[in-house]
């Protein structure tokens, strides 16, 4: 299960791969980690999903992360008395608090804090943006705003305010509830949806206390404008290009995946970049030339992981969705420019420790010698990250005693994870490493010569040690 490419593929479950055999597929076609929509699923069949993920990940001998999405504060307007209204350029519309059913000049905003918020000027889109209004005249009670972008509005269509500060946390009540559920099972990283700002972070970590990572999902303009504190916080970041390409206009969307992308890197934290990537695979065998230009454009810009949603959660081909986005991948990470790219994105550490600079040297020594892997102990998964975040030419083993580390580290660049007991000396550290890239594939063949590259911390086991670099020859693999 040695994967040839170092970016990670994220696959979202759904009513096209419930079965075992069909995520089995997924796996084996290139799928790292799973993702769990709490918009879609319940308790029941998120308890359903992890436990055939994790018998999965005893079938194939390999650590397979398990990403649970929470759906976050989706505001939504009341109901019409005739199931819809259509809007027309121009006309003037109410947002209230009144039940009655809605019309074509009012309906029920059932968010008493949005009515509260909102201000003259600001934007509200319906249905993804498809009814787009202004506001004119705002009460703490109602706001009245006129139609810009005519259309059709019906019962309980999605609400966007991309220029008005909600002041609600990204978690409802649903998601704390569905939160303990993830952490009940045992979940690896969580995703937040609707970050605003760092706050909306903490709080979620607060909850979890180290039980799973937390992913911030950016999707809102709030988040990019604390863009570097909401990195700081979080242990990894998702462009989430759906809602972001909602709540910002569309074509800002390509400038703000590469920002974010290289912010997050920079700060050494996971990117993973998401929606749409494979869409025309809901239906089709085969992707769109553009759809394929957009996998290689993340997988050039040295993202983590790219994400299928409906490809694999609810179309007709989700095992071709993950093995096209493989195959792309695996083209990309060869072609002659994408190293050059890759380096050329570098940044320095922007507050360099021990570790970072263990990890800087690791990979230039690694490149000088053409080592078949870099191979790192670690326990927390802090070291295998910090060599990860240096896009190294060799991939990454980590070799962890923890399997929640092996698990977590299933969503990051470059990193083949293996759970294995502690090194208990110097000696065994050198002789298992060789012996674990030997049996996973990273060098041993007859005459070689082939050399890996390791680092630890001394001493072993004390988390945040990295200090130590060792150079050794992997050795022949037994026929
Ligand atoms: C998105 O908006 O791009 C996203 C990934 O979130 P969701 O699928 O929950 O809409």
């Amino acid at each position: 299960m040695r994967r040839l490419r170092r970016v990670k593929i994220i696959a979202t479950l759904g009513p096209a791969s419930v079965d075992k055999a069909v995520v089995t597929g997924l796996a084996v076609a290139g799928a790292d980690v799973f993702r769990i929509n709490m918009s879609h699923t319940d308790h029941a069949g998120l308890g359903n999903y992890v436990r055939m993920i994790r018998e999965i990940e005893v079938e194939l001998g390999r650590a397979i992360g398990v990403l649970v999405d929470l759906q976050g504060p989706k505001l939504r307007i009341g109901a019409f008395a005739e199931g819809s209204a259509h809007l027309r350029k121009g006309d003037s519309f109410v947002f209230d608090s009144d039940p009655t059913p809605g019309d074509a000049t009012r309906v029920r905003l059932p968010h008493p804090e949005i009515l509260a918020a909102l201000k003259v000027d600001d934007t509200i889109l319906i249905d993804d943006g498809k009814v787009r209004l202004h506001v004119v005249e705002a009460t703490p009670e109602s706001s009245r705003a006129v139609v810009d972008v005519a259309g059709r509005l019906s019962n309980r269509k999605g609400v966007s305010l991309p220029e008005t500060d909600i002041p609600i946390t990204s978690m409802t009540s649903k998601d704390r509830a569905d939160l303990e559920a993830a952490l009940a099972e045992g979940v690896d990283w969580v995703a937040i949806s609707f970050v605003q700002r760092p706050e909306d972070v903490v709080e979620v970590k607060k909850l979890t206390q180290g039980r799973a990572l937390v992913m911030a999902k950016i999707e809102k303009p709030q988040a990019i404008a604390r863009l570097e504190e909401v990195i700081e916080v979080s242990d990894a970041l998702m462009v989430a290009r759906g809602d972001l390409g909602v709540e910002v206009p569309l074509e800002k969307v390509p400038g703000l995946q590469k920002r974010i992308n290289r912010s997050a890197r920079r700060l050494g934290k996971p990117v993973v970049v998401a929606t749409q990537m494979l869409e025309s695979m809901i239906l089709s065998p085969l992707p769109t030339r553009a759809e394929v230009s957009d996998v290689a454009t993340a997988v050039f810009e040295g993202a983590d992981a790219i994400m299928l949603s409906a490809e694999s959660a609810a179309g007709q081909y989700p095992r071709e969705a993950v093995a096209t986005m493989s195959r792309i991948a695996e083209e990309v990470e060869t072609d002659t420019v994408y190293r050059t790219i890759i380096n050329a994105q570098r940044a320095d550490a922007p507050n360099p420790t021990p570790a970072d600079a263990i990890a800087a040297a690791a990979r230039d020594v690694a490149q000088t010698l053409g080592a078949k892997a870099i191979c790192a102990w670690t326990h927390s998964g802090a070291t295998a990250l910090r060599i990860a975040r240096e896009r190294p030419v060799s991939p990454v083993v980590a070799l962890t005693p923890i399997s929640d580390t092996a698990r977590r580290l299933a969503l990051v660049w470059g990193v083949h994870a293996v759970q294995t007991r502690d090194a208990s000396d110097v000696e065994d550290m050198v002789q298992r490493a060789c012996e674990h890239a030997r049996i996973e594939g990273f060098g041993g063949a007859k005459g070689a010569n082939d050399r890996i590259v390791i680092v630890a911390g001394m001493p072993f086991g004390s988390p945040g040690a990295t200090n130590m670099i060792r150079i050794a020859l992997v050795g022949e693999k037994k026929p």
